[in-house]
Parts: structure tokens; C-alpha cells; sequence
């Protein structure tokens, strides 16, 4: 048997939880079981990190601020290392770099090309236990690399895919996905288990108690994902292939995602290309564009609509600005203060109805919809900033999911 235990950054948050981290560790390596663990930042360190470089700059180098991001695992790697030695468990810790997390050359937004991992299973085969930092690798020049933020996720799953591991443990403050994030919806409800596809919707609308990329790389390669407490020894969820045992309800939970901004763009002279003449320069910056609409075009001129993330408003609107100049368009407006709210399932397959049930919900609220959209398993909407919590606590309901 063989797994990689994932720690965040609460689990690893000072000296005392790093006993209570080591304690589990421990359990598993007496066991026999292979071991090989990732470590994240303890927490609130990589905010901190990053607070101190922008009070320095506001246009922090990404490179630089990967070489500084990076430290935090460092430091709770090695600290978890000396605790686990401390009890005679034969532990090593590994930088990304160290441990042969190759990416690509995109700073803080690195994706993985290949781990390679002999030295990590020679130490596991021996029955050694390597320590890694996650969120982090090294480009083909040697530049160190950060995955986006939450990406130790990313690496553990990474990590347990190149080891063949049984499975993916990933320890955290919550004891499993729930039907909403509990810190909104306290009446949220755990799932027992959930299907890959499911989990990356919730993941990639908002919930961030896993990474979107972890999952993606999960579900490409079946490994099954455990997703539990540090705090409390029992179950969590399983995040596996769908399967008749999981629940058929009509959504499956709610997520929600505060950073987003949008942008509007009127008055374009509607023919074939404008779509690709709008987004284009876009996509060239690497800004992720999400939700888009278009309207009818009215008198040969048309309007198109859509999100990106708010770290990327201003460079966004810069772009757009520059393109409806050129494209002789009529003027473009943003707003950084919008958010999407997502109801997720597989159950909507087979349930009619679900967006009305959805819209009403909102509406009995007084909540003004600006955007939506939809796949076969989500409906998402884009809304005022302020109402996300209302949203997510009326759907939750609305929808029977309060435990
Ligand atoms: P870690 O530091 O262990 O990676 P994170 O803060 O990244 O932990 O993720 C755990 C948090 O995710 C929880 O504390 C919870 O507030 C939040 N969360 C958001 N949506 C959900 C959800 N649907 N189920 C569980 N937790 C969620
Ligand atoms: N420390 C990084 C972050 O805070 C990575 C992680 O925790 O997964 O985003
Ligand atoms: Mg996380």
C-alpha cells in the first residue's frame, strides 16, 4: 500500500499542529504503509509573503514574487522533517526543484510537465518518508515556478500519480466537501462521495477546498482523492469515478467565486471575426476569459459582455479599451465588484425545472441577475458582490440541501 498524505496550511500552522501533522504521518508509516507527504505553507504565510512585496512595488515581478511565494513550504517541510526525525521516522524534506517538479515558464500560474520521481520512490520503497514542499517547481531554465494559489493540491495528486500511489489523502480544516462552503452556509451538509466531473465544476466555480487543477489531473489519471480532516480522525469524502452509490438529488451543492470582474464592450460593428477580434489580445496576455454574452445586434452594432478574474480587471480593460479604439466600437465599461454564484450536479440531467427553481429563488430575494450561464451539470450566474452570501444560503435551501 502506498499514499501520499497532503497537509495545508492549517494542518502545518505552528509548532503544536505540526505534532498533530507528524502524529498522522506516523500512524501511516508504522502501519507499513509507503508514505511520501506535501506540505503547504503554514497559514496566512504566503498572504503575508506576498503583502510584503507589494508594500515594495505594485508591479511585483512574478518571478520574484515565485522565488519568495515559494519559501513558505520550505519552511514547514523542514519543520515537519525535524519532527518526524525527532521520533526516529526516516524523513527527508525536498524543495519542487529538489523533488523534480518540472513546469512550464508561467509564474505563479505554472502547470506541471513532469515529475520525475526515482529518488521519491527509492525513498519510499525503502520505507522512508519524503517530505515536499507543495505549490511549487522549476522551469527548463531553473527558475523556481508556483502553481497558483492552493496548488499543493496540484502537487500532491501530481506526486501520487507519479509514485503509482494508491491514493491522494489531502488533510485539511474542514472534514470533507460540502454541499456549500460551511463558512457561509453553517447548514451545509457533508458529501460522502462525490464523482471527479462533480468536483471539478465546484472546484473550478469557486470551492476552494480543492484546486481545480488537482482534480482535472485526479480524474485524467483515476486517482482516487480522500479528502479529510487533520483535526479529527474520520471519514471525509471520496472524490472517485460516478458511480450508482452517490446521490441523485436534483444539484449536489452551491459555490461561489468573489474574484470576478466584468467587462462590457457596446456599439461594435457586428460581422464574422469581432468575437475573435475582442478576445484575441485577451487571451494573448494569458487572461482566463470565463462567462461570455453576446447581445442581437441592433442596427449592424452589437454589445458582448464578459468575466475574468479581478486580478486581471485592469490589464483587461486596458486591452479592451485599446481594441474598441481600433475596432471603432463605442465606448467600454467594467466592474470589479460582481461575483458568480453556482448551483452544481450531475442530478440535473434528470430533474426539469432546475434554472426556474434557481431564477425564483433569486428573485424572491430581490437578487438582480446580470449574467448566466450553463452546462449540462451547472447553472451560473453572475450578481452584486454584496448578495453572494444571501444567494448561496437561499439556493442551499431552496434546493434542500440544509443538513
Ligand atoms: P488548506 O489550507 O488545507 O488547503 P483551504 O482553505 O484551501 O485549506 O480549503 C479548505 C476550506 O475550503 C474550508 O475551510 C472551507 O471554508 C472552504 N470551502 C469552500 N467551499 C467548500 C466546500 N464546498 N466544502 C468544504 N469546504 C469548502
Ligand atoms: N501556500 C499556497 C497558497 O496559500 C499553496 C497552498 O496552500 O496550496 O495558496
Ligand atoms: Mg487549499
Amino acid at each position: 500500500m502506498r499514499v501520499v498524505q497532503k497537509f495545508g496550511g492549517t494542518s502545518v500552522g505552528n509548532v503544536d499542529r505540526i505534532r498533530k501533522t507528524a502524529d498522522i504521518v506516523e500512524a501511516s508509516w508504522k502501519d507499513g504503509v509507503q508514505t511520501a507527504v506535501v506540505v503547504s505553507a503554514m497559514s496566512g504565510e504566503t498572504n503575508r509573503l506576498l503583502g510584503m512585496a507589494n508594500e515594495l512595488s505594485n508591479r511585483p515581478q512574478p518571478r520574484e514574487l515565485d522565488v519568495l511565494v515559494s519559501t513558505g513550504e520550505q519552511v514547514s517541510a523542514a519543520l515537519l522533517s525535524i519532527e518526524l526525525q525527532n521520533r526516529d521516522i526516516p524523513a527527508y524534506s525536498y524543495t519542487g526543484m529538489q523533488a523534480g517538479f518540472r513546469t512550464d515558464s508561467q509564474h505563479s500560474r505554472a502547470r506541471i510537465r513532469n515529475v520525475e520521481a526515482g529518488k521519491l520512490l527509492a525513498h519510499v520503497e525503502q520505507g522512508e518518508v519524503p517530505i515536499l514542499t507543495g505549490f511549487q517547481g522549476v522551469d527548463e531554465h531553473g527558475n523556481i515556478t508556483t502553481l497558483g494559489r492552493g496548488g499543493s493540491d496540484t502537487s500532491a495528486v501530481a506526486i501520487a500519480i507519479a509514485l503509482k500511489a494508491d491514493g491522494c489523502d489531502i488533510y485539511t480544516d474542514v472534514d470533507g466537501v460540502y454541499s456549500t462552503d460551511p463558512r457561509i452556509a453553517p447548514s451545509a451538509c457533508k458529501i460522502d462521495r462525490i464523482s471527479y466531473e462533480e468536483m471539478l465544476e465546484f472546484a473550478s466555480l469557486g470551492a476552494k477546498v480543492l484546486q481545480s487543477r488537482s482534480v482535472e489531473l485526479a480524474m485524467r489519471y483515476k486517482m482516487p482523492i480522500h479528502l479529510r480532516s487533520s483535526f479529527e480522525n474520520i471519514p471525509g469524502t471520496i472524490v472517485t469515478e460516478e458511480d450508482e452509490t452517490m446521490e441523485r438529488a436534483e444539484i449536489t451543492g452551491v459555490a461561489y467565486n468573489r474574484d470576478e470582474a466584468k467587462i462590457t464592450i457596446r456599439g461594435i460593428p457586428d460581422h464574422p471575426g469581432i468575437a475573435a477580434r475582442v478576445f484575441g489580445p485577451v487571451a494573448e496576455a494569458g487572461i482566463n476569459v470565463d462567462v461570455i454574452v453576446q447581445n442581437i445586434s441592433e442596427e449592424g452594432h452589437s454589445d458582448i459582455t464578459f468575466t475574468v478574474p479581478r486580478q486581471d480587471f485592469q490589464s483587461a480593460l486596458d486591452i479592451v479599451r485599446k481594441s474598441c479604439e481600433e475596432m471603432g466600437g463605442r465606448k467600454v465599461s467594467g466592474d470589479d465588484t460582481v461575483a458568480k454564484v453556482s448551483i452544481i450536479g450531475v442530478g440535473m440531467r434528470s430533474h426539469s425545472g432546475v434554472a426556474q427553481k434557481m431564477f425564483d429563488t433569486l428573485a424572491k430575494e430581490k437578487i438582480n441577475i446580470e449574467m448566466i450561464t450553463t452546462s449540462e451539470i451547472k447553472i451560473t450566474v453572475v450578481i452584486d458582490e454584496n448578495q453572494v452570501d444571501l444567494a448561496v444560503r437561499a439556493l442551499h435551501t431552496a434546493f434542500d440541501l440544509d443538513a
